[in-house]
């Protein structure tokens, strides 16, 4: 009997609710442990993803399993996924539409995993989780909690990988998250401390 985040990507595999659909190889539905304490939500497969039916698996996949190494936390304990399931075809990046038609299976799978903290990769996936105010370059390392859950901005690996600053900042942001499991009993006790939009430089220093 398949169990109710099986049965989510089971009908992802199926999915035709958008184009996406029509140009995928393999839907990529997400892996990793069913009571995962980590996400991380990236922007959608690429061609090694969309072959392999996996999240992750190409060069930006290296590097994120490097970022995991660098905090100690080892990639098949975290569940890792996308806000879309299906190649955006060329890699564009994919449209609104396709987001908000691909969105109930992210929202399943965050529901079912209940994860602590969500980690978004890159502009599309903040936005998406957190809101249209948000983004990388001005939210990067800064958490929010949202009632149970944390929500941790950073850079796409992928926009990472090749710019040494960036790069520089993404190792950096993966010590903040470090920070954010250490400290998960604390969270789980105070109150949220949450990150504005604006003046969220305070929340920041608590934290670093
Ligand atoms: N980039 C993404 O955003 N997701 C993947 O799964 C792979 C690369
Ligand atoms: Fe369905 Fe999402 Fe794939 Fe679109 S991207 S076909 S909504 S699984």
């Amino acid at each position: 009997m398949l169990n109710e985040l099986e049965l989510v990507h089971s009908d992802i595999r199926d999915c035709t609710k958008c184009d996406l659909h029509k140009s995928r190889t393999k839907a990529v539905p997400g892996e990793g442990p069913r009571d995962a304490r980590i996400m991380f939500v990236g922007e959608g497969p690429g061609q090694n993803e969309d072959e392999q039916g996996r999240p992750f698996v190409g060069p930006a996949g290296k590097f994120l399993t490097e970022l995991l190494e660098s905090i100690g936390v080892k990639r098949s304990d975290v569940f890792i996924t996308n806000i879309v399931k299906c190649r955006p075809p060329n890699n564009r990046a994919p449209r609104k539409s396709e987001i908000e038609a691909c969105n109930p299976y992210l929202n399943s799978q965050i529901k079912l995993i209940n994860p602590r903290i969500v980690c978004a990769l890159g502009t599309p996936a903040i936005t998406t989780l957190m809101g249209d105010e948000y983004s990388a370059s001005r939210f990067h390392g800064k958490p929010l909690t949202k009632g149970e859950v944390t929500f941790l901005p950073m850079y796409h690996p992928a926009a990472a990988l090749y710019d040494a600053s960036l790069k520089e900042t993404i190792f950096h942001d993966f010590q903040i998250l470090k920070r954010l499991l250490e400290n998960e009993e604390t969270l789980n006790t105070n109150t949220p401390k949450v990150a504005e939009p604006s003046g969220n430089k305070q929340t920041l220093e608590k934290w670093v």
